[in-house]
């Protein structure tokens, strides 16, 4: 196993916007296809832990985004399920211009950017970012990109292996874990 990642302080206290890629780091890569009554269907897994992360990052203030290369309702479910601010499903790939968008209208700086990949399409993306981080089952070139390579594969903790990793750099996890914790004992039962 490798050593687990380091983040400084200042890296994490600058990051307003986090991104994720979705197959191979929000998912193990894995899709199934299938096709009933000549309608085509895809199915991906999630990981129910890392939507708890995601939540926490959007207490802590920070805008959360999905981009992906590949074109399912089922990652339209997740990014509705996970409330998350942005979300964009681009069969062509193109990663950067759609980040570069979404940046400009929100006034963010390319370097107030964390972004979370695991492969070619997320390079260009992660050469520019202010914090680029893979999975641990990135690709070398991918890997190369990055600054930070988290231990979890994707699929399997990755997405909140970086979500502690951020908030605890940030000295925020703690407080966020508390107003969780508050937020399910108190208030009434529904
Ligand atoms: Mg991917």
């Amino acid at each position: 196993m490798t050593a687990p990642p380091i983040l400084d302080a200042d890296s994490a206290r600058r990051v307003k916007y986090v991104v994720f890629d979705v197959d191979g780091v929000m998912t193990d890569g894995g899709v199934f296809l299938g096709d009933v009554d000549g309608r085509r269907l895809e199915f991906k897994k999630y990981d129910i832990q890392d939507g708890l992360g995601i939540l926490l990052l959007r207490w802590a203030g920070l805008r959360v985004g999905i981009i992906t290369g590949r074109v399912s309702e089922s990652v339209a479910l997740r990014a509705a399920e996970l409330k998350v601010d942005d979300l964009v499903q681009d069969d062509q790939a193109r990663k950067l211009l759609s980040l570069k968008k979404i940046c400009q209208k929100h006034n963010i700086d390319l370097q107030e950017v964390a972004f979370v990949g695991d492969d070619l399409p997320d390079v260009g993306v992660l050469r520019v970012v202010g914090l680029p981080v893979v999975v641990a089952n990135a690709t070398d070139d991918a890997v190369k990109a990055a600054k930070v390579t988290l231990t979890r594969p994707g699929g399997a903790g990755a997405v909140r292996e970086f979500c502690e990793l951020l908030l605890r750099a940030r000295g925020e996890w703690d407080a966020l874990v508390e107003r969780y914790v508050h937020s399910r004992v108190e208030g009434p039962v529904k």
